[in-house]
């Protein structure tokens, strides 16, 4: 942003005054807003990896889905920093189902389901807890992040992001739009990390859900290994395996330009693929 002076000297008493180029500005004029773009976003976490552990796609199918993920995880943590998120899944469905029966708004589903995602990234922390996984919440912790990667932790959040009450409204419907999915991606984005990468239990993106179509008709599937976020906004899948919203955050976003989402599921091993920036999923990207 243009600011010639900050801090400039005023009057015959020699006070300081700031003078500040959004002085008496709404903040709401285009014209104004264009001209806060930066050159180049600063990064606070440069070298970050943000992984996103589903919900419902991983650890809700219990030890053996985890444990596999969980050792790759372990060893990946000493060559990669790894900032690990995690999902809700069934138990958030759960409870958003008797919510909507009772006619609860968003912001207040949100409330509900929101302890999911906190519950799964507790159980992470114990059960790395002598490897050094530790659970950080959402608050001054997320500066230290690569002090804890440099140290040797994994550390652990839940992917929800804090909006509760403060939900936006959906499109359709009264789920909650932003997620796990979502928190996740905000977060990499704000905190300029390297990657995002989502461990789910598909392969990737498909033109419809694989588990909607029945085995014999598998082979009219077809797998998107690459799209743009606007690309895929506009086939207007009915179904996709990413919260809807990150795709239209991916086109604003500054530092994040791309993610790729894996089947972790049933290839553990692609997590050090993903890291490495080989593509063996779906990429999404601006
Ligand atoms: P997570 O637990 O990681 O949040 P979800 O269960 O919410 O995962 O989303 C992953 C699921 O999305 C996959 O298991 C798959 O069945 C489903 N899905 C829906 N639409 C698609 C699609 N177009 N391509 C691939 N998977 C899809
Ligand atoms: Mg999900």
């Amino acid at each position: 942003m243009r600011m010639p002076k900050l801090i400039k000297e005023k009057g015959a008493t020699g006070r300081l005054h700031i003078d500040s180029h959004l002085m008496g500005e709404s903040l709401v004029s285009k014209k104004l807003l264009a001209r806060t773009e930066a050159k180049e976003y600063f990064r606070m976490h440069p070298d970050i990896n943000v992984i996103k552990i589903g919900g419902q796609s991983i650890m809700d199918r219990g030890a053996a889905a985890l444990f596999p993920i969980l050792d790759v995880l372990m060893e990946a943590k000493n060559k990669y920093k790894i900032l690990l998120m995690t999902g809700g899944g069934t138990r958030a469905r759960h409870v958003y189902s008797i919510g909507v029966e009772l006619g609860m708004p968003p912001g207040v589903l949100s409330k509900l389901g929101d302890k999911v995602s906190w519950q799964n990234a507790e159980m992470l922390a114990v059960l790395l807890s002598k490897h050094g996984g530790v659970k950080i919440g959402h608050g001054d912790n997320l500066e230290q992040l690569t002090m804890f990667c440099q140290l040797g932790y994994l550390p652990i959040t839940y992917g929800i992001p804090p909006y509760g009450f403060f939900e936006h409204p959906p499109e359709i419907g009264s789920i909650p739009p932003h997620r796990t999915d979502c928190g996740a991606f905000l977060l990499a984005e704000n905190i300029g990390a390297k990657r995002l990468i989502y461990l789910k239990d598909e392969k990737g993106l498909y033109d419809q859900d694989p588990k909607k179509v029945p085995a014999s008709k598998r082979n009219s599937l077809k797998f998107i290994k690459r799209i743009s976020a606007k690309a895929l906004l506009k086939k207007d899948l009915d179904d996709l395996i990413v919260e809807r919203p990150v795709l239209t955050l991916l086109q604003r976003t500054r530092c994040l330009r791309e993610f790729q989402i894996i089947d972790a599921l049933n290839h553990p091993e692609y997590i050090w693929d993903a890291l490495a920036g080989k593509h063996v999923g779906t990429i999404i990207h601006q």
